[in-house]
């Protein structure tokens, strides 16, 4: 029995090499009424990425004619491409009664939170900035991105302070059941209870 009926909106920030697809696809795995909100973006697919899967992948044009339509919640410029959340999935998913799921920068954020005052936000670190620097660099990416991403680190890490929760991803495990114990501890939040459930329950005494 659900307490709640709105959907939540859990916004997940890391600088990237912090394990966060991963954590998410597990999280997905694991929480059958949390639906991840799938970006709009411009970027190249990686190997391995589907479209309408990983991103909704379109070229600028169409992002821009998307932006001039109204039709992002928001949306931010990474490393010189662009990335955006649509009206259009995050309605359906809300009106779903699903808790959603969103993987997206500290710009986008801080707009979801100004949009959604009732979102949760979660920042992720990792364990330390050289165990940062290997996994970027383990990735097959040019050394110029890698470069570019390290420099936007620090940018993204002093935004913590937006955010409603902070933790560290230096044991997949552990990082997980934390994230799993941020997204329980909302959904029981007085604040989030439907009245009319308490109601209909002492309408039965
Ligand atoms: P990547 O290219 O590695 O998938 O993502 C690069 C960055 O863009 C990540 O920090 C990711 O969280 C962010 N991002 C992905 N989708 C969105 C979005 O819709 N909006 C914003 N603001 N950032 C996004």
């Amino acid at each position: 029995m659900k307490l709640n009926t709105k959907g939540i909106i859990f916004v997940i920030s890391a600088p990237s090499g912090t394990g966060k697809t991963t954590i998410c696809e597990r999280l997905l795995k694991s929480l059958p009424d949390l639906k991840m909100s799938i970006s709009h973006t411009t970027r190249k697919p990686r190997t391995g990425e589907r479209d309408g899967v990983d991103y909704y992948f379109i070229d600028k044009t169409k992002f821009k004619e998307m932006i001039s339509n109204n039709d992002f919640i928001e949306w931010a410029e990474v490393y010189g491409n662009f990335y955006g959340t649509s009206k259009k999935v995050i309605n359906e998913l809300l009106n779903s009664g699903n808790d959603i799921l969103l993987d997206i920068d500290t710009q986008g954020a801080k707009n979801i939170k100004k949009i959604y005052p009732e979102s949760v936000l979660i920042f992720m670190l990792p364990p330390s900035i050289e165990e940062l620097k290997r996994r970027l660099s383990k990735r097959k990416e040019k050394s110029n991105i890698i470069k570019s991403r390290l420099d936007r680190v620090v940018d993204e890490i002093i935004q913590y302070e937006f955010y409603d929760y902070l933790l560290i991803n230096d044991n997949l495990e552990k990082a997980l059941n934390e994230i799993m114990c941020i997204i329980f501890a909302e959904r029981l939040k007085i604040n989030r209870i439907n009245k009319k459930f308490i109601n209909n329950f002492l309408k039965k005494i």
